[in-house]
């Protein structure tokens, strides 16, 4: 079931589909549901939560965005950008431009298996479970 919510500081409705079941879409772990989610901005995230999705941009403000599921869920371990790794791993390696612009721009969400950074905007929606509905 799909579900469309409104963030006080997005313009675009967001919504919010269900876990696609086919391709390399692993379940939520716990018997977790995406009715249990919900839509923060990317700083709001604590350590703990289930980050499952994200919401691309729409092509135009009235445009809906819809949400991008990850195939592997993440639990989030939110740091500053560049703690985990100073800067060279491969997703931080794209915004080597202007550091100090990108620390106050971007928050690292987490590392994926491969040690790589995790970077969101601190303004983005993303989609979580707190940590205090997982099992
Ligand atoms: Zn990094």
């Amino acid at each position: 079931m799909q579900r469309t919510v409104h963030h006080p500081s997005v313009t675009a409705p967001l919504l919010i589909t269900d876990r696609p079941e086919d391709g390399g879409y692993t379940p939520l772990p716990g018997g977790l549901t995406v009715d249990q989610a919900h839509v923060v901005l990317a700083h709001e995230v604590r350590a703990g939560d289930l980050w499952i999705a994200d919401f691309p941009e729409a092509t135009t403000e009235v445009d809906v965005r819809e949400a991008d599921h990850f195939e592997i869920p993440v639990t989030a371990q939110p740091r500053p950008y560049g703690s985990y790794c100073d800067r060279s791993c491969k997703g931080c390696e794209d915004e080597t431009g202007d550091v100090t612009d990108a620390a106050v721009r971007y928050v690292i969400l987490g590392r994926d298996e491969s040690g790589t950074c995790l970077d969101a905007f601190r303004n983005e929606p993303v989609l979580i479970i707190r940590a205090a509905e997982s099992p």
